[in-house]
Order: C-alpha cells, then sequence, then structure tokens
C-alpha cells in the first residue's frame, strides 16, 4: 500500500512528462554515418496506424506534453499525416524530426497541419561534408532548400547539428549560414550507438571545446541573432561554463520527462540506450504500466560520479553515453573534464563562477592548444 502511494505520488506530483520521442519507422532514405538507429529498412512488425493511432492517446492520458515524430524518416511512413494530427487533435505539441530530402512534397501538409516545429539536421558547413555524413549526394542543398522553403511558409523550424572528429572545425560555417536566419539550433554529439564507429567521436578535449564554443557564442549574439543550446546532456556543472541547455541539469531523463518508441511500440526511458532497457511492448502493456516500470529503476552511477561532490544534484551523466562509450571513469562531463585536465594545465580549479566572455575565450584558447 505504502509502496504503491509512493509509485502513485512519484508520478502524479514530482514528474513532470514532457516528450515522448518515437521513432514511427526505421525506414530511411538517407544513409547517415552517424545514425544512431542504424535506420534505413523498416522493421518487419512496425506498429500499424490503429495501433499507433492508440499509443498516441496513451502518451495524453499519460500527460505528456509533446510527440516528437522521427525515425528513419517520418515523411516517409503513408500515415505520417494521419498520426500528426492524432497528436495534434489531443493538444499535444508535434514536432518532426525529418532529413528535409521530401520536404517539397508534404509542405502543404505541414502547414495545413500547423506543426509546432520542423527539425532539420545540418550536419556540415559545406556540402562536402554534410552528404558525405549522411551518405547521399546533394543532401546539403536540399537541406538549405528545405529551411528556407520552411521559413517561407512561416513554420518554426530548427536545426540540430551532431558533432564528430568529422565535422568538428565546421561549426563556425555552420554558425554563419544560420546567423541573424530566425532557426534555433542546438548542438549535440555523435556517440557509437547504431552504425557510428568509435574512432569517430569526438575527444573530452573536443568536448569541452565544443561547450566552449557554445557558451561564447551565445555570449556574443542576442538570443535572436542566434538561438543556440545544447543538447540538454551536454555539460554537467562546469565550474566556468554556464548551464547550455535550454534548463538546468538535473540528471538523466530517460523515462522521467523523456520517452524513447521504437517503430514496433518496444518501449524504453530514451532511444539512445540499448535495447537491454526496453521495458515493454505497448502491444503487451499499457504505457501507464510500463511507465511505472521505467520509473522504479535504480540509475547506475559509475565511479567517478559516485565520488563526485555534486552527485546528489547531477545523478550522474547521459546514460546513454555511457553505455554507448563504456567508460568507467571519464564521463563526457565539463565538471570531470576540469578535473582532469585544468589541474594539470594550472588552470584555476576553484574561485568565483566567472561566466565572462573574455575568461572563456582564454579557456578556449588554452584547450585548443592542447
Ligand atoms: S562527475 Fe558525474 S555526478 Fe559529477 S557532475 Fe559529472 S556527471 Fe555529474
Ligand atoms: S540517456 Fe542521455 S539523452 Fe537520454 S534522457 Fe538520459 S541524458 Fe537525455
Amino acid at each position: 500500500m505504502n509502496s504503491m502511494h509512493n509509485i502513485t505520488s512519484l508520478i502524479t506530483q514530482k514528474i513532470k512528462p514532457s516528450i515522448a520521442v518515437w521513432e514511427i519507422t526505421l525506414r530511411c532514405n538517407s544513409n547517415c554515418i552517424h545514425c544512431g538507429s542504424g535506420a534505413g529498412k523498416s522493421r518487419s512488425d512496425e506498429l500499424n496506424t490503429e495501433e499507433a493511432l492508440e499509443l498516441i492517446k496513451q502518451i495524453r492520458v499519460c500527460e505528456y506534453k509533446g510527440i516528437a515524430l522521427m525515425g528513419g524518416e517520418p515523411l516517409i511512413r503513408d500515415d505520417w499525416y494521419e498520426l500528426a494530427k492524432e497528436v495534434k487533435d489531443n493538444n499535444l505539441e508535434l514536432s518532426i524530426v525529418t532529413n528535409g530530402l521530401n520536404l517539397r512534397k508534404h509542405i502543404e501538409k505541414l502547414k495545413k497541419i500547423d506543426v509546432d516545429c520542423v527539425c532539420l539536421s545540418l550536419d556540415g558547413g559545406t556540402s562536402k561534408t554534410h552528404d558525405y555524413l549522411r551518405g547521399i549526394q546533394g543532401a546539403f542543398h536540399k537541406t538549405i532548400d528545405g529551411i528556407n522553403l520552411l521559413k517561407k511558409k512561416e513554420l518554426p523550424v530548427s536545426v540540430i547539428t551532431t558533432v564528430s572528429k568529422i565535422n568538428f572545425t565546421e561549426l563556425n560555417i555552420i554558425k554563419n549560414i544560420l546567423l541573424d536566419q530566425n532557426i534555433a539550433w542546438q548542438i549535440q554529439i555523435a556517440i557509437p550507438i547504431g552504425r557510428f564507429p568509435r574512432e569517430l567521436v569526438i575527444s573530452e578535449e573536443q568536448f569541452y571545446t565544443l561547450a566552449l564554443f557554445i557558451a561564447v557564442n551565445v555570449k556574443k549574439y542576442s538570443y535572436k541573432r542566434l538561438p543556440l543550446i545544447g543538447a540538454h546532456c551536454m555539460g554537467h556543472f562546469s565550474r566556468f561554463i554556464p548551464n547550455l541547455g535550454l534548463a538546468p541539469w538535473i540528471g538523466c531523463q530517460a523515462g522521467i520527462s523523456v520517452l524513447g518508441i521504437q517503430s514496433n511500440g518496444d518501449i524504453k526511458g530514451c532511444l539512445t540506450l540499448p535495447d537491454e532497457f526496453i521495458e515493454g511492448s505497448i502491444r503487451e502493456k499499457s504505457l501507464t504500466e510500463i511507465l511505472r516500470g521505467l520509473r522504479l529503476k535504480k540509475k547506475k552511477l559509475i565511479t567517478n560520479c559516485i565520488k563526485c561532490d555534486l552527485v546528489n544534484n547531477c545523478k550522474g551523466g547521459c546514460l546513454g553515453t555511457m553505455y554507448a562509450l563504456q567508460y568507467n571513469n571519464s564521463p563526457y562531463c565539463l565538471r570531470a573534464i576540469e578535473n582532469k585536465f585544468f589541474s594539470k594545465k594550472n588552470l584555476p580549479l576553484k574561485g568565483k563562477l566567472d561566466s565572462s566572455i573574455s575568461k572563456l575565450k582564454n579557456i578556449y584558447k588554452a584547450l585548443y592548444q592542447i
């Protein structure tokens, strides 16, 4: 009885479900090197229209604020519009994460449905890099065309850049493309899930430099000129770098405010987690039941985090990154990286938090010369 009460209060009072990220098909017309889903062909057992429509109702009942339809390529699914309409009819925010290759074909429907956000990937500042990463010649021009088309239709557009060793040096070029365009820009790192090779993951030094790139540019440009943010899992309690995401870091949100749904109805806390984290299938259990199971799971902490002074606030870093990189003591965490590198370089470890642009630039420069 007592534990039932705890579960109920956990679900009804403390947890604020935010977004269900739903890979509606694994089929894709791109062949991205860094694809975390290893997309290409559909799964043989993907949810049919009726099952998918029912799931949307359950997501609303579980009080999620919005659904992000992604893939594979979501616009490839024949019934995407029907599913998207159901999302809107249930008063949920609708985001569509697309590679943009077929945007012209679907633009009128996207306008009609009043989509809340179309998220396009821009992974290179040049067609050479972007096309190489996406595995499709001409992808860069189609993405830029898609962005312009969405803007012309006055649809909210955001750009996601997934950073790896291949495009790390093109961030400034991408920034110049997006500057003053009123396009939200989210930066995240590529991790070795799906078909992305481990050796192309940025190093810890590059990770820190990337965080500085975000911080310096957030400081340099107004939000109106460059609405830039880091993904919610980028950066934990740096002594120098301000929070990079939209909200302060309160620990991995897998199964809490974030939910990951595979195209066959298998559900895990976050799509970046390996399949051993599947809590159940929507074909066998209700979403409420699956969520209850997910939220009772205790998150594993690595040694570095257990010893960290901020573990109670932070609760460890991104679980998906931890599993993908199989690290033990070197998380992609700004605080841990500062502890590891800055003492060696005699940079100040303690002292007042100073996020002034000159200080950030000095650290940026110092790290760049590593
Ligand atoms: S070391 Fe772990 S607990 Fe500490 S700030 Fe980094 S991710 Fe969080
Ligand atoms: S696994 Fe990482 S990306 Fe997923 S919710 Fe947790 S912090 Fe976010």
